[in-house]
């Protein structure tokens, strides 16, 4: 398993081209970097050279673990990040609700409002003819 880290290689291959520098995450040589074919892992030729000095026993048993870890990261952090947008939609849904709900409520509150005054008055005016006062 390797990555290409970049195409400016120090070698030519045996195909004559530029050969690149890429990273090796194997159990052997986690994070080792070597050079090879620009196209090895698509018939290209079997050019090989390593970048680095060999692993000592430490890295080898280090970095794998530091790797494995950033990779459970990685997918927490992704899985959080899909939550997120999950999230982001539930609240723009919920805003437009909530306009919905402004937009209706304002004019019913209103008229209730309008509605209540209208009959407290009348009420009023209908005890006044009565010869009665209201309290309150
Ligand atoms: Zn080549």
């Amino acid at each position: 398993m390797s990555e290409a880290t970049h195409e400016i290689g120090y070698a030519h291959c045996f195909c004559g081209r530029r050969a690149v520098i890429r990273t090796s995450w194997t159990k052997q040589n986690p994070g080792r970097r070597f050079q090879s074919c620009l196209n090895y892992e698509r018939g290209g030729c079997r050019y090989f050279d390593w970048e680095d000095p060999p692993m000592c026993p430490r890295s080898r048993i280090i970095i794998p673990g530091l790797l494995k870890k950033l990779n459970a990261l990685d997918d927490a952090n992704k899985k959080l990040q899909a939550d997120i947008m999950i999230l982001k939609e539930g609240n723009k849904k919920l805003a437009m609700v909530i306009r919905l709900l402004i937009v209706v409520m304002i004019p019913v509150f209103c008229g209730s409002v309008w509605w209540i005054s209208s009959t407290k008055s009348s009420g009023s005016r209908c005890f006044e003819e009565l010869g009665m006062k209201m309290i309150g």
